[in-house]
């Protein structure tokens, strides 16, 4: 017997109840990034494996188990991208954009993770990221805060997601801070487990962001990173928050926020649901002012942030945000009888011409006529047309509106003017 075929674990196939909810967010994230004046960047889905090694840290969640990477036919070693920002920087420097004044960017795209799938957590995944580059200002960190919170705004959640901030500092003052994190955690780590005692010695840092109740718990009584950041950088930080708060923004200050990947400085912040359970955040970011230099361009600032795009599906979705009924199909054709196919088709590639906008179905099929009804109700259409010999002889159509259930015969300008009326406020619609 055959071996059924399936999709590799934790990548999935998208249908339309969630293409429609994701084709409106698009829609909403190009308005919103427009409107600060971002510019989209298409960015390869495979890049060397060395720019993530080098960006992202070796001891991070990524570097460490999560890569995708094989070998070419060459021998070099590639990696399916798990994240964008690394692959934006390297487009700008190898295209000599960096002495440009503007550089604002966003992409949005598939990501590759090779992690445990559950719900929001997938090995394939879209982000729509968001970089600018050249400022250090707090300003820019505000406006990338305000932007989001713009588009949870627009979207109807921003009751739902919490904003989390924290410094992080220089790497300098993160240096200080793990010699007493690890002296700190020595005295517990009996009680670590092993991924925090492996991390331990290469980089106890990271056990911050450890998932581990138990670690968790033992974490509240260790030394705070923020007793270890610089003066100017502390400054920067409370001077973000006070602007923050002077924009209306409402912020939780986590001192255990840390961002998964090592090119992070200074602000780091997310942006946290409540309703997909411990996989919560939707979207983070921060600084990552030494990136830019450290992959081989110039000292550049930056700051950036990437939304999960099927975590924030999911939560549109149990809010039942965007998820109105709509009517699939507007006008559904049927011919009755073989030798009326041809003037049925004639009459749907007509209306096309007519109504680009409109969604027409034309029925193939040869069910009887009331399986043809079922199915257009099935498909939620709005009006049905009949094309038999009769309605052929008299030149008229016999329109079937479902919803009202209203009948009647129509010449065919006639049949314009009703469909004009009809669909008015859908062929008025920009979009
Ligand atoms: P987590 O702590 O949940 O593993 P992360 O720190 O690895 O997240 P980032 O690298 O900052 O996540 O990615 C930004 C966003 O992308 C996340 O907040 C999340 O919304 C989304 N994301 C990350 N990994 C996955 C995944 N495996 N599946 C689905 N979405 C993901
Ligand atoms: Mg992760």
């Amino acid at each position: 017997m055959n071996k059924k075929i399936s999709s590799i674990r934790g990548m999935h196939d998208y249908f339309s109840e969630d293409l429609e909810i994701w084709n409106k967010l698009e829609k909403n994230f190009k308005q919103v990034l427009n409107s600060y004046s971002f510019e989209e960047i298409k960015l390869p889905i495979l890049e060397k494996t060395e720019i993530f090694q080098r960006a992202i840290g070796n001891v991070t969640d990524i570097i460490e188990k999560e890569m995708y990477s094989f070998y070419d036919k060459k021998g070099n070693s590639l990696t399916l991208r798990p994240e964008g920002t690394v692959g934006c920087v390297r487009a700008i420097i190898q295209n000599n954009l960096l002495y440009k004044k503007k550089l604002k960017f966003w992409y949005l795209g598939p990501m590759f993770r090779y992690e445990r799938p559950q719900k929001g957590r997938y090995r394939q995944f879209y982000q729509l990221g968001v970089e600018v580059f050249g400022l250090s200002e707090i300003d820019v960190d505000l406006e990338v805060i305000l932007l989001t919170n713009r588009l949870w705004k627009i979207l109807g959640i921003n009751f739902d997601l919490t904003l989390e901030i924290n410094s992080i500092g220089l790497q300098l003052d993160r240096i200080k801070y793990q010699k007493e994190l690890v002296f700190f955690l020595e005295k517990y780590k009996s009680f670590l487990d092993e991924e925090s005692k492996r991390r331990l010695y290469s980089n106890p840092f990271r056990i911050l962001d450890s998932k581990n109740l138990n670690v968790q718990r033992i974490l509240k009584k260790a030394p705070s990173l923020n007793n270890f950041i610089n003066d100017k950088s502390l400054n920067r930080f409370n001077n973000l928050c006070h602007i923050m708060k002077t924009h209306g923004i409402k912020y939780k200050y986590n001192p255990n926020l840390i961002r998964g990947l090592d090119y992070y400085t200074d602000t780091v912040f997310e942006w946290k649901s409540n309703v997909i359970g411990s996989k919560d955040t939707i979207c983070a970011g921060g600084r990552y002012d030494a990136l830019v230099e450290e992959l081989g361009g110039v000292k550049k600032p930056a700051i950036g942030f990437a939304i999960g795009i099927e975590r924030l599906i999911l939560l549109m979705r149990s809010k039942n945000v965007l998820s109105r009924k709509r009517e699939k199909i507007n006008i559904y054709i049927i011919f009755l009888g073989e030798e009326n196919k041809n003037h049925a088709i004639s009459l749907s590639e007509e209306m096309r011409d007519i109504y680009p906008k409109l969604n027409i179905f034309m029925s193939f099929s040869n069910f009887s006529l009331s399986k043809k009804i079922k199915h257009a109700v099935e498909l939620s259409s709005r009006i049905v047309i009949l094309i038999g010999a009769n309605e052929i002889k008299k030149k008229c159509y016999l329109i079937k509106e479902l919803e009202t259930k209203k009948e009647s015969y129509l010449f065919k300008s006639e049949l314009i003017l009703k469909i004009n009326s009809i669909f008015k406020k859908h062929l008025s619609r920009e979009n």
